[in-house]
């Protein structure tokens, strides 16, 4: 790499033209509407509908919709049907779609052809096959559970989210959405722990609801997942090995207007990012997933994505098709979308905003209701939510805690890593009430109605203003957990929401019980609940350094990296918490524990290469070439001054004190980083992150100084101000 190749990659990146792509058409010629493609590619409902035989397809949909149990003798009808179709609509090949902890998605294809005694060929895919499929399971991380467990694992069917296919021009695959699991049942994946705990959660809230005199119902969790991420041009994609490795720059100095002047925030989108968003959002279509809504972000080349919200496992499956779909069409209009949290310094980062809610027999539980005893649910719930961010609030912070998402929580852009509750005044006003008791009557109807919890529906929408600055916000009928990192799996954090929402849940159904059942027992229980987590709520600014303190003085934690935030799973009342709802071992929370600070001692060591590289062979040959010659510079200009010329030297000697002060400071970290990489393996990441980080940020610091001093024609890498204005 040399300058040459940065000032290709800007001649390249700006002459791109637009990629047309027009809207599908029908087999006469019309353009379709998006109905007539939505689903295209799925097997929903109405392809069932219309391929099942009617017993099967009822007893299908009881399995989709009511969490019944597939029967084995169904799987075999389904997978006919299912072939029927896939092989209609181009499929060769079919995959167990599944979610391993690293955090991506896994697939390993097998052919639907098969073959007889004569070898002739046959298409062939069985109910078994449709079920359940043996990976290798031996190279995805395991935590350490395949020390005493079997190393074979295998996938197993979510029927619960719809079978799709992947396009491909030479062919397309079938892929069946998964768990994945060890022989004996050990959860090796993201979504067995969020299927189970959204029975944890539906289970909870049966009882809550019979608590509260209401239909025990099936009770789903919802999620929506908001998409931020960057599109940065290929070509300097390419001439930055730190993004081509990392997906995120490690160097680089701000540009000269940043975001400062918040122009971008839902600015008018360029005809090329349209045409890119566009082409997302018609494939997103085929597959059935419901992009809605798409606008600029605040930085600079930052965009966001969100669906219309789903069932909780299939709204986490939504979101991995729609991050695997960016990357995939991003390609096609000569783009890198850039996932990572914090892909360029002194930028606004990237979070996935998961809003969350229940629901059940078609109601929103978050939804205030029209009258008192519709809103005494409403409020048991919300004070479920209160209990369970309230006691497990250190816990919430780890489920997002990872390398990346460290840059962002607390850099005065996203959420701190202080977990606390914003409500809006209305419902802050009411909780206060109720906790403080003020003269309000004992029946429960009565006092609704004098804390006007009766209007809420009205009110509500309007007043929550959106205090940005909160992690998890109260959004007129859900919570949105803002502190989710861009290119994490949600399912994680999901599967913590739920299971401590469970446990507030429990735990309000205990009181409800202890006070003698009853109305005026829900209402004091929900009183008690808000007194408890009294603590949690917290409608100020999050970004303001008085909030660390006085956060503190309420006693709730404040992990700022992630080593610390990983350690509450060690503690015994998260795995105990995990194993009364039946959604993790012991055994699988120290895997969990385990893979993840492996994956943060890794993402460290991935980040220490790329800063040598970037040293060794990019930026100090070029900081030495400019001392070179900024030292010739200042020579002959003493030379000058010793004939005689009357000339200020002073500015070049500054220039080349500040240049060989850079480089040396450069050098010392670069050493510095050898020698403390030996110690990082320490089993909890917290090495790494005493001593490397200030390493790390030593580089940086040099480096980007340099950036200012280095002659702009020796400069290798594309600058920020290249790379962050697209045309
Ligand atoms: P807002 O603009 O107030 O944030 P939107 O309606 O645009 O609200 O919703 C943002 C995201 O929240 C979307 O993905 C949306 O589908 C999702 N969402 C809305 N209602 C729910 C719900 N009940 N459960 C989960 N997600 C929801
Ligand atoms: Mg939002």
């Amino acid at each position: 790499m040399s300058a040459s190749v940065r000032q290709q990659a800007l001649i390249t990146a700006n002459s791109r033209s637009v990629r047309v792509i027009g809207r599908p058409l029908g087999p006469d010629g019309r353009t379709l509407t998006v109905t007539e493609t939505y689903g295209k590619n799925t097997f929903g409902l109405a392809t069932m509908a219309d391929k099942l035989p009617k017993p099967t397809f009822k007893r299908v949909k009881a399995v989709i919709e009511d969490g019944a149990r597939l029967e084995r003798a169904d799987a075999d009808a389904i997978a006919h049907a299912v072939k029927e179709w896939a092989l209609e609509h181009g499929c060769t090949h079919f995959t167990h779609w599944f979610q391993p902890m690293t955090g991506s998605t896994a697939e390993k294809h097998d052919a639907f052809l098969s073959t007889d005694m004569d070898n002739e060929g046959i298409e062939r895919f069985s109910g078994d096959a449709l079920l359940q499929s043996e990976p290798d399971a031996s190279s995805f991380p395991s935590g350490g559970m395949r020390a005493t467990f079997e190393a074979r694992g295998y996938t197993a069917w979510d029927p619960g989210s719809p079978i799709f296919i992947m396009e491909n021009p030479n062919g397309n695959t079938l892929c069946i959405p998964s768990a994945f699991v060890s022989y004996t049942g050990e959860a090796l994946d993201k979504k067995t722990p969020l299927l189970r705990s959204m029975q944890a959660v539906d289970a909870a809230s049966r009882t809550l609801l019979e608590a509260l005199g209401q239909e025990p119902t099936r009770t789903v969790a919802t999620l929506g997942c908001e998409q931020e991420y960057f599109l940065i041009d290929r070509a300097y994609w390419a001439a930055r090995p730190d993004l081509a490795i990392n997906g995120r720059t490690v160097i680089g100095a701000a540009p000269p207007k940043g975001q400062s002047l918040d122009d971008h925030y839902f600015g008018a989108i360029t005809p090329r990012v349209q045409a890119f968003m566009q082409e997302v959002e018609q494939e997103l279509y085929k597959l059935g997933v419901p992009a809605k809504t798409r606008h600029n972000e605040v930085a600079p080349s930052q965009f966001e994505l969100a669906p219309i919200f789903a069932a909780a496992n299939v709204g986490s499956d939504h979101n991995q098709i729609i991050m695997e779909t960016l990357r995939r069409v991003a390609l096609r209009h000569d783009y890198k979308v850039a996932l990572a949290e914090k892909p360029f310094a002194g930028l606004n980062g990237s979070g996935k905003h998961a809003n969350w809610s229940l629901s059940t027999n078609g109601e929103n539980l978050l939804e205030p209701g029209a009258n008192p005893s519709e809103n005494l649910r409403f409020l048991a719930v919300l004070s479920s939510v209160l209990i369970g961010v309230f006691r497990y609030n250190g816990l919430l912070r780890a489920s997002v805690a990872s390398y990346g998402n460290d840059f962002r929580l607390g850099a005065n852009e996203a959420p701190p890593a202080i977990m606390s509750v914003f409500l809006g005044d209305l419902l802050s006003s009411i909780c206060d009430a109720i906790a403080s008791d003020a003269d309000l009557p004992t029946n429960p109807e009565q006092a609704m109605i004098e804390l006007g919890v009766s209007s809420i529906p009205f009110v509500a929408k309007d007043s929550t203003d959106r205090n940005r600055t909160s992690p998890v916000a109260f959004t007129g009928n859900k919570f949105e957990f803002r502190a989710v990192g861009s290119q994490q799996n949600p399912a994680w954090p999901v599967t913590v929401l739920n299971t401590i929402v469970a446990e507030g849940m429990n735990q309000l159904t205990t009181w409800i019980a202890e006070a003698g059942g009853g109305k005026d027992a829900v209402f004091a229980a929900i009183k008690k609940a808000i007194q408890e987590s009294n603590a949690i709520r917290f409608e100020g600014d999050g970004y303001a350094d008085a909030w660390v303190t006085e956060a503190e003085g309420r006693g709730l934690t404040n992990h700022k990296k992630t080593p610390d935030a990983l350690d509450e799973l060690k503690d015994d009342r998260i795995v105990s918490l995990f194993g009364k709802h039946n959604v993790l071992t012991p055994a699988e929370v120290t895997s969990r524990y385990n893979v993840h600070v492996e994956q943060y001692i890794s993402a460290i060591e991935i980040e220490s290469d790329c800063y040598k590289m970037l040293v060794d062979e990019m930026i100090l040959p070029a900081a030495l070439e400019a001392r070179t010659a900024t030292a010739g510079a200042f020579m002959a200009a003493k030379e000058l001054e010793e004939l005689g010329v009357s000339i200020d030297t002073s500015a070049d000697e500054a220039r080349l004190m500040a240049l060989a002060g850079g480089i040396a400071s450069v050098q010392s970290a670069r050493v510095a980083l050898d020698e403390a990489l030996s110690h990082i393996h320490d089993g909890t990441g917290h090495k790494g992150k005493e001593t490397i980080l200030p390493i790390f940020d030593a580089l940086r610091a040099g480096i980007d100084g340099l950036e200012g001093l280095v002659d702009d024609e020796l400069w290798p890498l594309p600058k920020y101000r290249e790379m962050l204005f697209l045309v």
